[in-house]
């Protein structure tokens, strides 16, 4: 049995980005941006006005003082215009700045009278004036290679005009459930069947974090199917097996993978729930055993498939962990057992409740649950002690 650290380190060590693929826009979102990118343009890309009014010159502008009005300058189109001490342009938003002009005034802030604008309010130089570069420079790095794409970063994009952007690779990924006791949804349960949840809790989570699920299967708990299904997923950048990971005699996982050529690089980590979790390898498919117990299955691919999945998409490290937020403990949480103990609860408002049993089959408390609190072996939390909780949504 190995440490979670440890098991994640090794797994991570055999997994590489996939080839990166350029992507229009509108189907990048999420994805990894495949390399650092740096602006071509300054943002803004000319001094503009942020309001509809008047251009003119500060230092010439007092309260009640008339300027003419010697132009107009819409937006779109750059006309070129210039303007003197004692004049005013009439501007509209985003319009490029008349020559000469340092300040617009707000058209509320104005009266007309004939052909001059009466100042009702002073105006400071630069006010109302967005300025090239200001936000952006040109050159400087806007996105950085394993960032996740998202909304705000595609505006970014698109505002540097690029329509297309490189991504790391789609991950195709298989899922597999075995159990002789297993019904699909849907189907009618015999005496002593369970339905198959497991199918639709790793597909979910696959496409949650971007994966192109593309088969899922079901095997008894028969050597050759299991075996059958192990080589069709082998195509696959990662596959994922439930089920039969374990030590009964109907645990036929191991010895397929062994049968179908596979490596078996780990089997079981110090972790609860999610003891007998595997990983092997065949080809260039990250195989990935999870207990079939329902939340043992989504503990482990947490801690272990997702980081994986994303390193495959070219995640950059810092976006592999789960996102830790600081929470007061709301009840005592008593962890006895020698591994340590991930809690599922609900994280809200600056509180950490457990919910649900804690058991690894109790999936009623995880599907009420948004985050988890890892329980160090042989420890007591205190209620209203500040604890670290980590959410995957
Ligand atoms: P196993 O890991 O095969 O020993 O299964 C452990 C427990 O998880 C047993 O109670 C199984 O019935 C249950 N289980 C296994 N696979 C699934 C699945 N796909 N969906 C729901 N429960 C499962
Ligand atoms: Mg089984």
């Amino acid at each position: 049995m190995i440490e979670e650290k440890e098991a994640l380190a090794k797994i991570l060590g055999h997994v590489r980005a996939l080839p990166a693929r350029e992507v229009p826009l509108a189907e990048a979102l999420d994805a990894f941006c495949a390399r650092d990118l740096f602006a071509g343009l300054s943002l803004p890309l000319f001094d503009n006005s942020s309001m509809d009014g008047y251009a003119l010159v500060a230092g010439s502008a007092e309260v009640g003082a008339h300027l003419q009005l010697v132009g107009e300058q819409p937006a779109g189109l750059d006309r070129k215009l210039a303007l003197r001490p004692g004049e005013a342009i009439r501007i509209l938003t985003g319009a490029p700045m008349p020559a000469g002009a340092d300040a617009v005034i707000m058209q509320e802030e104005t009266s007309v009278e004939g052909d001059a604008v009466v100042l009702n309010a002073k105006v400071e130089g630069g006010e109302n004036v967005r300025c090239r570069g200001a936000d952006v420079t040109e050159g400087q790095k806007i996105v950085a290679a394993g960032d996740r794409l998202r909304p705000p970063i595609l505006a970014l994009l698109a505002a540097q005009g690029c329509s297309s952007v490189q991504v790391g690779g789609w991950a195709r990924a298989a899922v597999i459930s075995t159990g002789d006791e297993l019904a699909s949804p849907g189907t009618t349960l015999q005496p002593g069947q369970i339905y198959d949840s497991n199918s639709v809790l790793l597909q979910a989570m696959l496409r949650t974090c971007g994966a192109d699920v593309v088969s899922v299967t079901h095997c008894a708990d028969h050597a050759e199917e299991i075996e059958a299904a192990l080589r069709a997923g082998i195509a696959c950048d990662l596959m994922i097996i439930t089920g039969g990971v374990s030590v009964g005699v109907r645990d036929l996982v191991k010895p397929a993978l062994t049968a179908v050529g596979a490596t078996l690089d780990l089997w079981r980590v110090a972790v609860k729930p999610g003891k007998p979790f595997l990983f092997g390898r065949a080809g260039n498919c990250a195989i990935f055993g999870l207990p079939g117990n329902p939340v043992s299955a989504f503990v482990t691919f947490l801690l272990f498939v997702r980081p994986a999945l994303l390193r495959l998409m070219g995640a950059n490290d810092g976006a592999l962990a789960l996102t830790r937020v600081q929470a007061q403990l709301t009840e005592e949480i008593d962890n006895p057992s020698e591994r340590p103990h991930y809690i599922r609860g609900i994280l809200k408002d600056g509180s950490f409740s457990p919910v649900g049993r804690q058991e690894s089959h109790a999936l009623y408390g995880l599907s009420r649950s948004n985050a988890l609190l890892l329980a160090e072996p042989g420890t007591k939390i205190p209620a209203g002690a500040s604890v670290t909780a980590l959410t995957w949504d």
